[in-house]
């Protein structure tokens, strides 16, 4: 298995050019102090130091290459109201109490993000318009039919289309039924978490980029979160360095099995092809196994979530497959060229749900995102931040938990490579039976 530490491809240019300029901070030098220190530039190391520094906490943070450099520079771009799981699912494995708190409070997570673009004025091509959801076979519409009855129950601002108004919100005859949530919507990644950070400097967060930590040692009541040319002593730490983290506290790394997630960006498609596509502007997956993203961005670029290799650094993204995906979905697209390929590693639990930990006394761990992270990320960084305040009490929704190795990790490559393919064949036979056949009975 290869190790996102030592992934060194760059961010990818289609971000950057709709992003504000890098931080462009120096490394860490010499001894810091502060109240706390926060390690890991991503959507939750600066969340916490965003609603820590608000209320006048000194923070220091410390990120290992610059701002954004992780899983939330590269990100497809979906804010989304839920978790990997679905919301019975969530009452199956926390308890009514704590899984209706985690449900609602992923539900209000576009809001806390779109709350804080506001609070900051950060420019990252937010769409506040919804998700659309849509079946990838009979399962899959009895699910989407389940998860609506199930929000609606709770207030949810969500719908079940038909074949028409999936039509028209798509864009193509591909589906037969989709959801519409109207609480998600999408954005430019990197654009947000850059915006962060330098929204984070504007309120003294006192950030040093280039500066990786080796450790992190008690010194009497506080501790000494260790880099290569200096130390920042703090009473409190948050450790959120997610799928790229390395070996600065013992075990951490081995909590999570680290995936990578590819993406791939057209060319401009011209206005009269893309016209109909998504018309609405929102963001479409379905629910097949594997990746389904695909959107349009602000520029007529095709942008899609794209299969790949998963645990590798070097490797080929599948792109006859998404091509296939893509011409199958929306024919209209005569010559499909991709500009651009990325991808990012994931920090994906065993059961796919986030991690917080008090590891020691004062000593936070926030992680395992498993691919979920832009709005989750953000209100796992502001949980922390509260509980270190010791505020909001009836607002926190995480568990916490101790931390274990993921015994899978060491078989994880061939289990889970295992896995995908199967889901590969899965995937393909139910859509194929299902979708695109324009099947009356389907519809
Ligand atoms: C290709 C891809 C597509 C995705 N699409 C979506 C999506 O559409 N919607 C969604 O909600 N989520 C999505 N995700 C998931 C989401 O991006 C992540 O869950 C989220 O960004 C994680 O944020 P984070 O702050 O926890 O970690 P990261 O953003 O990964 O940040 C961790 C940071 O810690 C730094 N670091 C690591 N070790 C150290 C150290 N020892 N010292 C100092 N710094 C260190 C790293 O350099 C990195 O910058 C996607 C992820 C990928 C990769």
């Amino acid at each position: 298995m290869d190790d996102p530490r030592f992934d060194a491809s760059p961010l990818p240019a289609t971000y950057v050019r709709q992003s504000p300029p890098p931080l462009g901070l120096p490394a860490l030098s010499g001894d810091l102090r502060a109240d706390v220190a926060i390690v890991g530039g991503g959507y939750t190391g600066l969340a916490a130091a965003l609603h820590l520094a608000e209320r006048g906490t000194r923070v220091a943070l410390l990120e290992g290459h610059e701002i954004g450099w992780g899983g939330s520079g590269r990100a497809f771009g979906q804010v989304v109201p839920y978790a990997k799981h679905d919301g019975w699912h969530i009452l199956e494995t926390f308890g009514d109490a704590a899984g209706e708190r985690m449900i609602a409070a992923l539900g209000a997570g576009p809001d806390v993000v779109f709350g804080l673009i506001d609070r900051y004025g950060i420019k990252c091509a937010d769409r506040r318009v919804g998700l659309l959801f849509a079946a990838h076979s009979p399962a899959g519409r009895a699910t989407l039919e389940r998860r609506v009855e199930f929000q609606r129950k709770r207030g949810a601002p969500i719908e079940l289309l038909d074949a028409t108004a999936t039509e028209r919100a798509v864009g193509s005859p591909y589906y037969a039924t989709t959801v519409l949530d109207r609480r998600g919507g999408s954005l430019t990644p990197l654009a947000l978490v850059r915006g962060m950070g330098w929204a984070a400097k504007g309120l003294g967060v006192d950030i040093r980029e280039h500066s990786p930590v080796r450790q992190i040692v008690r010194h009497g009541k506080a501790w000494r979160v260790v880099t290569a040319d200096g130390a920042v002593e703090a009473g409190s730490v948050l450790v959120a360095t997610g799928a790229y983290s390395n070996d600065l506290w013992p075990n951490l790394r081995q909590s999570f099995i680290p995936m990578r997630a590819v993406q791939l960006v057209s060319t401009p498609l011209s206005a009269n092809v893309r016209g109909p596509i998504l018309p609405g502007g929102q963001s479409l997956t379905d629910t097949r196994r594997l990746y389904s993203g695909v959107r349009l961005l602000d520029d007529g670029r095709l942008h899609v979530s794209a299969d790949g290799p998963a645990f590798a650094t070097g490797g080929s993204v599948f792109r006859g497959k998404a091509e296939r995906r893509v011409r199958s979905l929306f024919p209209q697209i005569a010559s499909l060229e991709w500009e651009e390929a990325w991808s990012g590693w994931v920090d994906v639990t065993t059961d796919q749900y986030p991690r917080l930990h008090e590891l020691e006394p004062g000593l936070w761990a926030a992680m395992g995102l498993s691919g979920r992270g832009i709005a989750w990320g953000v209100l796992l960084g502001r949980e922390v931040a509260w509980r270190m305040m010791d505020m909001a009490r009836d607002q926190w929704f995480m568990p916490v938990t101790p931390l274990r190795r993921a015994a899978v990790r060491p078989y994880a490559a061939p289990l889970v490579g295992a896995l995908m393919a199967y889901y590969r064949v899965l995937d393909r036979f139910e859509i194929s039976g299902y979708v695109g056949r324009r099947n009356p009975d389907n519809r």
